[in-house]
């Protein structure tokens, strides 16, 4: 028994986060002084990352994976979001699941983590949300949980849950998850919850009573709401209700890349009207082309049709996906965007600046 649980953690596990959360060895983009110290002194933000999921330790770099905080420094990044995944179905695909079964058990019992989490998508985001305070207290790493920690030194990251499928459908557990520091929250995840319906979905329904609550109640306590993977229905719906700026996190857009969860040009325009920030994700359903011309080509659509204030970038590192750069590479992609023709001021704002502007609106005093 004990040396299953062993061969799991330290064989089995690494060999799948390795193998799912590739990074290619494609040649590299070259990133001249002036375009590296451009990006260095601006401040850079990725709206979404899965890498708590995995049991690393985050503060090494083993090279395990496509982010760790040693390469995030290395990447000039300001702030990270930790997204926290607390579900996934078998047989996951794009187009329509059902939420009746679960492979987390398997990861958390590899994993070595508390047997409260094997089952439990809720004591898993409870878990990872423990893990991301404690690697903050053994680290250099700062918690965004106020406005005024926005503005800390150094790297700061905050933690976003993918699926409020998680609150089991009780509204009780939003402010235990605040508690918990949770600051963004995505509607639904790869299936349809007592939320809203999921892009992924069987039904893919709107916005539900309790998440009309749910989404009042957020925008209260300072949660900023993500509606990547939401149905287009509950997209509709939350940006009809909302009165703060949403985001989302990671995405495509379906004028570079058709897919159930990829933004047409109207739900671009619709973020842009309610003064959210969409992020361009940097894998093949997101983008198709997952190069840097890829990324690049969607970052320049998204900021065509929602306008220069309302893109960012939105990697889903580690969110089981094959990336042509990790985290240590992001000024690449600086100079990518750059020699398309953006401005630095431009590029500043897609880099953080208009996250920034987003969540020095919505988190709490
Ligand atoms: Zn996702």
């Amino acid at each position: 028994m004990l040396i299953a649980l062993c061969l799991l953690r330290f064989a089995v596990l690494p060999y799948y986060d390795n193998r799912l959360n590739a990074v290619l060895a494609a040649e590299a983009y070259p990133v001249s002084p002036a375009v590296r110290e451009f990006h260095q002194t601006s401040f850079v933000a990725d709206m979404h990352a899965d890498s708590l999921l995995w049991g690393r330790e985050l503060d090494k770099s083993r090279r395990r994976g496509q982010l760790d905080l040693p390469r995030l420094r290395a990447g000039g990044v300001d702030l990270q979001v930790f997204s926290v995944v607390t579900k996934v179905p078998w047989g996951l695909n794009y187009e329509a699941n059902a939420d009746d079964s679960d492979i987390l058990p398997i990861l958390f019992i590899a994993a070595w983590r508390s047997p409260a989490t094997w089952f439990d998508p809720k004591q898993r985001a409870l878990v990872q949300a423990r893990e991301l305070s404690r690697l903050a207290d053994r680290s250099s790493l700062s918690l965004v949980l106020r406005r005024r920690d926005l503005a800390a030194d150094g790297l700061r990251g905050l933690l976003a849950l993918e699926g409020m499928h998680a609150l089991g459908g009780r509204a009780d557990n939003l402010d235990e998850f605040f508690a918990a520091g949770y600051r963004m929250m995505g509607l639904a995840h790869f299936f349809d919850n007592e939320i809203a319906g999921s892009a992924h979905g069987q039904a893919k329904h709107g916005l539900t009573e309790l998440g009309r609550r749910l989404v009042e109640r957020m925008e209260s306590l300072g949660i900023t709401i993500d509606l990547a993977h939401a149905s287009a229905t509950a997209f509709a719906d939350t940006i009809a209700v909302a009165t703060r700026p949403l985001v989302v996190s990671h995405t495509g857009v379906k004028a570079t890349c058709a897919g159930a969860r990829n933004l047409s040009d109207e739900q671009l325009r619709a973020i842009a009207g309610n003064g959210g920030v969409v992020g361009i994700g940097y894998w093949k359903g997101a983008v198709c082309d997952a190069s840097l011309a890829g990324i690049t080509r969607a970052i320049g659509h998204a900021v065509e049709v929602a306008g220069i204030d309302h893109v960012g970038l939105g990697s889903d590192f580690d969110g089981s996906i094959t990336a042509a750069f990790d985290s240590a590479s992001l000024p690449q992609l600086t100079a990518s965007l750059l020699a398309s023709g953006l401005s630095k001021a431009e590029v500043g704002k897609i880099l953080g600046g208009n996250l920034r502007r987003v969540l020095d609106s919505n988190l709490p005093e």
